[in-house]
């Protein structure tokens, strides 16, 4: 077993892509996941701890064209504070509300959130329904590389991605939604505050005529990575938003998640949350 030999903090991203290059590397942004995994034992830090927060291609959030590009070391409350979060990307800020405290959510970045990939991370679900890509930048041989891949696609199981280990997340990049576009985030924590989701959901859609059109929805925290709730979508999409497509609507959704039975409730029981949160959430859209 290694032992924790070097702590760095570069505020270059070639320099911090060299050492991962290298290796037995253990990243940490907010510190928020990766200092309370190693204390219990979770998580072992490899030779070098690396800190990644003073690298400035990873901080901001900015338009470029048509898409929000997000820093990976942006914080929860930046996404709060941002108004461009606020007004172009509502669902994100509304997920930053319900998560954790003030104090953790200063230091928890949304880089973090989606490399620790939780099932039941919260800024993954909102992102999701956004359609949101990831960056990826490297240094395989001198120069520094760059890719990109649907947030769905990179998110494999629990606390585990498509990232390779020379690899740092640099941005999560959101397209603006279109005209109409309509989003809501729900998500049930058996305590009100400091909770980890028991379920979350997600839904987008532009809204025409009293219909929801391009629907996405999105359940956290009932597989082992956020899901896309294809039957849920299809009784939506294109319907008439009444209480028949709703009902049809929380029915699909409850039958179509296969969540687990854990310490934060039963299967039974996120089952039933599921529907009724549908539910509740489409009531609300349909109501204006
Ligand atoms: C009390 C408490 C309450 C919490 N409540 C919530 C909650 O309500 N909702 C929720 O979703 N989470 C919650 N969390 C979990 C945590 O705060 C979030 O997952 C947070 O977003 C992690 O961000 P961080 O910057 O602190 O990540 P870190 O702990 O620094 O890192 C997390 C993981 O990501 C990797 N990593 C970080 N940045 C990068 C990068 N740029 N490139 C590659 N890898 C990277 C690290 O190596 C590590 O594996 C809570 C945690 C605590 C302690």
């Amino acid at each position: 077993m290694t032992a924790l030999e070097r702590y760095v903090a570069p505020r270059a991203l070639g320099e911090a892509l060299e050492l991962l290059r290298d290796g037995d590397v253990t990243i940490v942004a907010g510190g928020t996941d990766v200092m309370p995994q190693s204390h219990s034992g979770k998580m072992k830090f490899g030779r070098t701890l690396l800190n990644v927060r003073r690298i400035p291609e990873l901080a901001g959030i900015g338009l470029e064209g048509d898409t929000v590009r997000i820093g990976a070391l942006t914080t929860i409350t930046g996404l709060l504070e941002s108004a461009l979060v606020r007004e172009r990307l509502p669902i994100l800020a509304e997920a930053a509300d319900h998560f954790a405290s003030e104090q953790v959510r200063n230091g928890a970045t949304v880089g973090g959130n989606v490399c620790n990939a939780s099932p039941a991370g919260d800024m993954l679900v909102p992102l999701i329904v956004l359609d949101a890509t990831i960056e990826l930048a490297a240094k395989p041989n001198g120069s520094v590389e760059a890719r990109a891949m649907p947030l769905q696609e990179f998110l494999t199981g629990p606390g585990r991605t498509r990232r390779a280990a020379h690899e740092l997340l640099t941005a999560v990049r959101v397209p603006l939604p279109p005209r109409g576009f309509v989003s809501r985030f729900y998500k049930y924590g058996t305590r009100p505050a400091l909770d980890i989701a028991a379920i979350s959901i997600g839904l987008g859609g532009v809204r025409r005529d009293g219909r929801l059109e391009k629907v996405r929805v999105v359940f956290g925290a009932v597989a082992p990575t956020p899901i896309r709730g294809a039957a849920t979508e299809r009784a939506l999409e294109g319907r008439p938003l009444d209480a028949a497509t709703i009902e049809a609507a929380a029915q699909a959704a409850h039958d179509e998640v296969r969540p687990i039975s854990d310490v934060r409730a039963s299967a039974w029981y996120r089952q039933e949350l599921v529907r009724n949160m549908t539910r509740r959430l489409l009531e609300d859209v349909a109501r204006g």
